[in-house]
């Protein structure tokens, strides 16, 4: 008889969710994690009143009502509607490509002005195949909103030239052709009141957690302490990297403390320029909407990954797709471990979709 009936590996919330609904079931389970903090990339802190996201802004959105009930079980959502700047040295546009933005780049103030200004630098381009990341959003968008809005920021993001990107990255770039500066097209939005922790906290409560625990520090002991083990490491590294290592994008966050009410008067400012050497500053406090004396913000720096750093973003390039797809086959050859969440398989995952596929496993 083991002591568990699960191990968890990895307090995020794929780990989290997962957690809940076996504890819900009956079953005893162990979660370990190796950062000191439970909650994985949405752990937040409290800086006297202004809750500061310490991976990087995230904003809960879905169309899925059951993942939106299931959220809204645990915390209380606060409505927060995304309405990024983009910030072109100096110039402001609003996001995602909408009226307003193409207002500020052309002064045209109807529908057709817009259309027919994309419509002609599209055909202007001569673009029939694209050949690479540059040549496809030219295709879509047209060389200014191009050059302006996504040139300088993607190559930031990926450390490549455009002209060296897969066309494959950038399958679309929606255009509204209204007014309307909601980012995302989703039914439900919104961000926890008081952040992100409560919601891990809840999901966890009554299951024993070991912080700053990385698995591998103690494999054998561990494995034998359960029947089955959840995984939402680095699928990579259960495998002990046999076929080579994944890659990834990392960040390097630098926040400060300002003692100014207000900074820069919205949430996610981006910076679209090539110069610029952070791609977005974070204000947290428009999050909440919070009135306090001092504000907090978040440069976001895109960087390298070297094994050792967090890795954020899988690239989803040629060679690392076929390479996550060997270590997958690997992982169903072992019916006792599930891999699962955004390290173990390999994907960019926004948080509905990991509420969804932890909600979707058999357990
Ligand atoms: C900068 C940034 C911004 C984002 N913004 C949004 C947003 O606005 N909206 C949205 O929906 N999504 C957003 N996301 C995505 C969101 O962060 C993910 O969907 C979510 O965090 C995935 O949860 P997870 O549990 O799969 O992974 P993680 O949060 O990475 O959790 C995995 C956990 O496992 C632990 N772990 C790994 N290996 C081991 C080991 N060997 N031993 C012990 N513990 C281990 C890790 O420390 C980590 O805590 C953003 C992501 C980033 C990087």
């Amino acid at each position: 008889m083991k002591a568990y009936d699960y191990l968890i590996v990895g307090a995020g919330l794929y780990g989290a969710t997962v957690a809940y609904r076996l504890r819900e079931a009956g079953r005893r389970v162990l979660v370990v994690e190796r950062r000191p903090h439970v909650g994985g990339n949405l752990y937040c802190e409290d800086e006297d009143g202004v809750v500061v996201h310490r991976y990087g802004a995230h904003i809960f959105h879905t169309s899925n009502r059951a993942v939106w009930d299931f959220v809204n079980r645990f915390v209380e959502f606060r409505p927060f509607v995304n309405s990024p700047i983009a910030n072109y040295h100096g110039r402001l546009f609003n996001l995602p490509f909408n009226m307003n933005t193409f207002h500020a780049m052309w002064g045209v103030t109807t529908p057709d002005e817009a259309r027919e200004r994309i419509e002609s630098q599209r055909r202007a381009s001569g673009i029939d195949v694209p050949r690479n990341l540059e040549e496809q959003a030219i295709s879509l968008v047209g060389r200014d909103i191009y050059e302006v809005l996504v040139k300088g920021y993607t190559e930031k993001q990926w450390g490549r030239k455009c002209t060296e990107l897969p066309s494959s990255i950038i399958r679309r770039l929606p255009v509204r052709y209204t007014f309307d500066n909601n980012y995302f097209n989703d039914t439900y939005q919104g961000i926890p009141v008081g952040g992100y922790n409560l919601l891990i906290e809840r999901l966890l409560e009554g299951v024993e957690v070991r912080l700053g625990c990385d698995f591998f520090d103690h494999r054998d002991e561990l494995m034998g302490l359960a029947g089955k083990v959840v995984y939402t490491g680095e699928i990579d590294r259960w495998f002990d990297y046999c076929y080579g290592e994944l890659e990834y994008r990392s960040l390097r966050f630098e926040t400060e403390r300002l003692p100014k009410e207000n900074y820069q008067g919205v949430a996610v400012m981006n910076f679209t320029d090539a110069e610029t050497p952070y791609t977005r500053i974070i204000e947290h406090k428009h999050f909440s909407g919070v009135q306090t004396p001092h504000t907090v913000i978040t440069r976001e720096y895109p960087c390298e990954w070297r094994k050792g750093a967090e890795p954020y973003y899988p690239i989803g390039d040629e060679r690392n797709v076929a390479l996550y797809e060997r270590y997958r086959a690997l992982a169903t050859a072992l019916p006792d471990v599930i891999f699962g969440g955004r390290l173990a398989e390999y994907r960019y995952y926004d948080m509905h979709q990991v509420v969804e596929a932890a909600l979707r496993l058999e357990i």
